[in-house]
This record gives C-alpha cells, sequence and structure tokens, in this order.
C-alpha cells in the first residue's frame, strides 16, 4: 500500500516524499481511509506509531480542498488537544512538516509561559490549532478562542489526560464544540472511563487498534 493509492492529494503527497516516507505504517493505512470518508475514530494506539500523521494527514487533507470555501479571515477548524507540552509541540510541528505545500496554518499553546505572544499569534489567524487543557480553557474563558467554527476535533493520550487530571477541564471543551463535527479519539489504554470520555465526544465511531 502507498500513500498515493490511499488517495492522498498532491501536495502532501510531495511533502511525506521530501520527509523519506515511502510507505503508510499500519496505523495510517487502517485510520487514513475512515477519516477520509468522514467517520469518527476510537483509535487504541501507543505514540511511536506514526499516529499524528494518522489524523494530520486526512484532516491537512479536508482543510486543502475546503480552502476555497473558507475564504476570508482565518478561522480555527481543527482543534487538537494533548496532555503535555512536549506532545503539543510535537503535533504541531507534524503538521507544518505535513501541510508545508498547502498554505494551512497551525499554532500551538500550552501553559507555564506567558500567554501574550500565543494570543497574538491566534489574532493573526490559524487553521489549525494545537492545544493542552489547562491553556486552551483559560484562553477561551477570557474570550480569545471561540470554538465555534471547530469542524475536527481530535483527543490525542486520552489515558494519561485523564491520569494527569484533566478530566473536568475535557468535559468544558467538548461541551463547546459544535455538534457537527468529526471527532478523533486517540488511547493506549482503555479502561472504563476512558470509553465512558469517548462516547461523549464519538458518534458511532469505527475503532482501529494497533
Ligand atoms: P508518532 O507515533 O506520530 O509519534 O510517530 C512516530 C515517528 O514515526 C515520527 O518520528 C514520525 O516522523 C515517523 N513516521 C510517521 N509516519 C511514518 C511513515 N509512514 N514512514 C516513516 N516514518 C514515519
Amino acid at each position: 500500500m502507498t500513500f498515493k493509492e490511499l488517495e492522498i492529494i498532491e501536495p502532501i503527497l510531495k511533502a511525506l516524499a521530501a520527509e523519506g516516507y515511502s510507505k503508510p505504517t499500519p496505523i495510517q493505512e487502517q485510520s487514513i481511509p475512515i477519516l477520509l470518508k468522514g467517520r469518527d475514530l476510537l483509535g487504541c494506539a501507543q505514540t511511536g506509531t506514526g499516529k499524528t500523521a494518522a489524523f494530520a494527514i486526512p484532516i491537512l487533507q479536508h482543510l486543502y480542498q475546503k480552502g476555497k470555501q473558507h475564504n476570508g479571515q482565518r478561522k480555527i477548524k481543527a482543534l487538537i488537544v494533548t496532555p503535555t507540552r512536549e506532545l503539543a509541540i510535537q503535533i504541531a510541528d507534524s503538521f507544518s512538516t505535513y501541510g508545508r505545500y498547502t498554505g494551512i496554518r497551525n499554532t500551538v499553546i500550552f501553559g507555564g509561559v506567558k500567554q501574550g505572544p500565543q494570543v497574538q499569534t491566534l489574532k493573526r489567524g490559524v487553521d489549525i490549532l494545537v492545544a493542552t487543557p489547562g491553556r486552551l480553557l483559560d484562553l477561551m474563558n477570557q474570550g480569545y478562542i471561540s470554538l465555534k467554527d471547530i469542524e475536527y476535533s481530535v483527543l490525542d493520550e486520552a489515558d494519561q489526560m485523564l491520569d494527569m487530571g484533566f478530566i473536568h477541564d475535557i468535559k468544558k471543551i467538548i461541551a463547546q464544540l459544535p455538534s457537527k463535527r468529526q471527532s478523533l479519539f486517540f488511547s493506549a489504554t482503555m479502561p472504563p472511563d476512558i470509553v465512558k470520555l469517548s462516547n461523549k465526544l464519538l458518534g458511532n465511531p469505527q475503532k482501529v487498534t494497533i
């Protein structure tokens, strides 16, 4: 199986080739067709499997194809929530790498640093936001971020977020998402409280286990 056979568009194929990716990993091969069809996804997968590209590529592809309808001011159309600053930065870098020929813009926000520069970048307009839960909620509460135009939402490393005590923040974030959206949920483990949380986010998801 090749990325071309997965019907990935040319500007993304070019970026993947430049990265030296010769073929999709198993999670990419399974998830990309489901996501390109617009289905919700419940993924049981660890970091290191190629999980980030599995969700980043379809999101970039959808946003690129819809680009003409999104002219004018940029609004946040995809939200990725992840537990740590390190993961957030890695995910944003991946969007930048795979999306380098698409013109789609992302930014990353996390706590523990001054919010000013993050707010300035948000004001200039982005298509994709990668965030840790606390800072996201904080900037939402201050009116710097609205989730009303979100079309794609991703909860990454959900079990780790629950272990870190982010459950209330996550529930508040989910409550602000528009009902018409595509949702993705990734967790390395699937204990009952994770399954319960995934049911809040997802509608009739396809399951992928790696
Ligand atoms: P992740 O599980 O998303 O953290 O990805 C793990 C590593 O695999 C990252 O360093 C990616 O750059 C790399 N990677 C992802 N997909 C591919 C692929 N199809 N071929 C080669 N490397 C990949």
